[in-house]
């Protein structure tokens, strides 16, 4: 059964210090050290009490009220600091969350790691023809493997060049200028909790790319989980398995558990969604899929 309000478990988080949780080929996630868990944002909530604990059930419903509504500074109060190793493209998607503090490998000042992550032929994604972002399906095992192949020469090449570079005397700064977005960089990432979770639930989202939600859903299920389990918890249940309705979603609803689908389509064209590529038409649709409600416009839409 699901229990709303399990009194406040232990952090498992000293058990995992220092273990390496593998992501993609060569990458990894580790925790190097942390401040906080469950009970320091308990007991920064209840500052003006003068009280810490109200038993285990109270504390955790405490909890999950601040997820709830959003009172995020007691989540400040925990911070963690992370050892990642990760592939070039993918760590520049992560450094936009600037509310970190960040200290990565200078290839300024040594050589270039060796590892790249490489494709394997079963792993080449298709573009979404809908969403410009995106990936939608695999292409087919006879490309992949040509595709996998022309990506191991590529490598070899272009580590070949670098080291041709070093060897000729060139500085670091300049020889790393031709390394693939694929060589992997590694650093520390030191953030609280509060913005950890808001990159969580940006980067463990679907819309998210394949390789940084890997990191983010490692991050969170292997590191967060043990470590602020009711706060897992609660973000799991108020944050990436809930829905928020909008204005017009909400009148389009109203309409539909009346009854009244015309009302509903009539709506959705007065919102302008009944164009060809509307993502908030989309967005809507995803949202009455999981309510378990027809979408209305589908044949007329078509
Ligand atoms: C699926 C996806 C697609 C994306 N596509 C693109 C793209 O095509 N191009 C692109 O450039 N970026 C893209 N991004 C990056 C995105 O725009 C954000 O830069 C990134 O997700 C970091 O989010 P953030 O700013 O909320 O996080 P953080 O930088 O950690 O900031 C956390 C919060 O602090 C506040 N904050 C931080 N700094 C400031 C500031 N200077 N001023 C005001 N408030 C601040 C904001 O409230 C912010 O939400 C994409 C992100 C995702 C998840």
């Amino acid at each position: 059964m699901h229990q709303l309000y399990d009194p406040l478990p232990i952090s498992e988080i000293d058990n995992i210090i220092g273990v390496q949780f593998r992501v993609l080929d060569q990458g990894f996630v580790r925790v190097i050290d942390y401040m906080g868990d469950d009970a320091a944002i308990m007991q920064a909530a209840r500052v003006s009490y003068g009280r810490t604990t109200k038993g285990e059930i109270r504390d955790a419903r405490l909890i999950r009220y601040l997820m709830r509504n959003r009172h995020t500074s007691p989540f400040e109060m925990c911070e963690i600091k992370l050892h990642v190793r990760v592939p070039m493209d993918c760590w520049r998607q992560w450094v936009r969350h600037r509310t970190a503090s960040i200290n990565e490998h200078s290839t300024r000042y040594a050589i270039a790691n060796e590892g790249t992550a490489r494709t394997a032929p079963d792993a080449w994604r298709r573009q979404n023809p809908v969403r410009k972002q995106g990936s939608d399906g695999l292409l087919d095992s006879e490309t992949g493997m040509q595709l996998t192949l022309e990506e191991e020469q590529l490598l070899i090449h272009c580590r070949e060049v670098y080291a041709k570079r070093i060897s000729a005397g060139v500085a670091r700064e300049q020889a790393r200028k031709d390394l693939p977005l694929s060589t992997y960089t590694e650093a520390f990432w030191k953030t609280d909790l509060h913005n950890l979770l808001h990159f969580l639930e940006l980067r463990m989202h679907p819309s998210a790319q394949l390789e940084i939600r890997s990191y983010a859903r490692t991050i969170g299920y292997e590191i967060v989980r043990r470590w602020c389990p009711v706060t897992w918890k609660a973000f799991l249940d108020y944050r990436i398995d809930s829905i928020t309705l909008s204005r017009p979603e909400i009148s389009i609803i109203a309409a539909l558990t009346k009854g009244r689908k015309l009302e509903a389509i009539r709506l959705a064209s007065d919102f302008g969604w009944l164009t060809e590529a509307n993502s908030e038409r989309l967005e809507a649709e995803r949202k009455l899929e999981c309510l378990g409600l027809e979408i209305p416009w589908g044949a007329y839409y078509e």
